[in-house]
């Protein structure tokens, strides 16, 4: 089924997670236990990270969605990224997946990276989607970033941006993790106002380890609010208060953005299923009222 139909025809809140897959081949069957609880919790899909090049971990994306799709019965997003790869690799890629009966993907750039080589085909997330729209019958979504992308010159440009990757094909955008709504509600509002009409989903990671927030950070560029940095503060170094602690902080905002009036959540799970499953058991009585 096409994502885009699942935020057309549900008529309730739409819950998504992002996993990864393992990096050895050894370990795709430890992921089962992960997809058993995650299953449990009835996603409405999920989506599979996938290499920005210089590795060859891509081909374990697409099996494990095939996984997901066919053991599990969800429907599973594939993401790909344009920028390490030619247009045949990605003719390649695309044939895998549809072959593997995936009818979705997460169209990416990718980030730049010094170790692995740009090959001038995709430079941008649009040219993926501007080639594959016309080529193939996936459903595509597309990356949005609540405090813009860490490589934006201007809010303007990356306003403008995003609205060519919705016209070239981008049906429902997911957004990169942030820790302010604040945020995310006045970035809905300006991609409103620039006349982008898809689901706008947003993206919520927990942050329940010290080390591991700082990272995405530095990576991401999310600002830090001073009410989760006090958190940090105080229990940074307990790693069984900061669990709870980043819990709680996630759950307080998926409340708020689901109050507020969102089309959905996607939960950034890290593979961890007792994240997972704190957070769908905190919000399993109001997901859908
Ligand atoms: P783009 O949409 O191309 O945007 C990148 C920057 O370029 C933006 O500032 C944009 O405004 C600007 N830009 C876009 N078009 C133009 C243009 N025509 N002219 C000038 N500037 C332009 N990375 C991975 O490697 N694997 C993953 O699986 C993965 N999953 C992700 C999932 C989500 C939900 C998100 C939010 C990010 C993910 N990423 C992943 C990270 C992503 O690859 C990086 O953030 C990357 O730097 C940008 O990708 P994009 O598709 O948003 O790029």
């Amino acid at each position: 089924m096409k994502i885009s139909d699942i935020y057309k025809n549900k008529g309730k809140k739409i819950l998504s997670f992002e996993i990864f897959p393992p990096k050895k081949d050894d370990e795709l069957k430890n992921i089962e236990p992960t997809l058993d609880i995650l299953s449990e919790l009835k996603p409405d899909y999920i989506s599979v990270t996938f290499g920005a090049g210089g590795s060859s971990n891509n081909n374990k994306t697409i099996d494990l969605a095939r996984k997901i799709k066919e053991v599990y019965h969800i429907e599973p997003v594939v993401h790909l990224t344009g920028l390490a790869y030619s247009k045949q690799e990605i003719d390649e890629f695309a044939k895998a997946i549809a072959d593997a009966g995936i009818e979705n993907i997460l169209a990416l750039r990718g980030d730049i990276n010094p170790n692995v080589p740009s090959k001038n085909d995709f430079r941008y997330a649009s040219d993926l989607i501007e080639y594959l729209k016309p080529r193939t019958d996936f459903c595509i979504l597309g990356a949005c970033y609540p405090e813009d992308h860490p490589e934006s010159p201007n809010h303007v440009s990356e306003m403008h941006n995003l609205k060519h990757k919705v016209d070239l094909g981008a049906e429902v955008l997911l957004s990169q993790l942030f820790f302010d709504n604040s945020h995310f509600y006045a970035f809905e509002e300006d991609a409103r106002i620039a006349g982008i009409d898809v689901p706008i989903t947003p993206g919520i990671m927990p942050a329940i380890k010290a080390s591991q927030i700082q990272r995405m950070v530095n990576t991401c560029g999310a600002v830090l609010p001073e009410k989760f940095q006090k958190i940090i503060d105080k229990y940074g170094d307990n790693d069984e208060a900061m669990y709870d602690a980043g819990m709680v902080y996630a759950l307080n905002q998926i409340v708020d953005l689901l109050t507020t009036g969102v089309d959905g959540i996607h939960l950034y799970t890290m593979n961890n299923p007792k994240v997972a499953r704190t957070i769908c058991d905190g919000i399993k009585n109001i997901i859908n009222v």
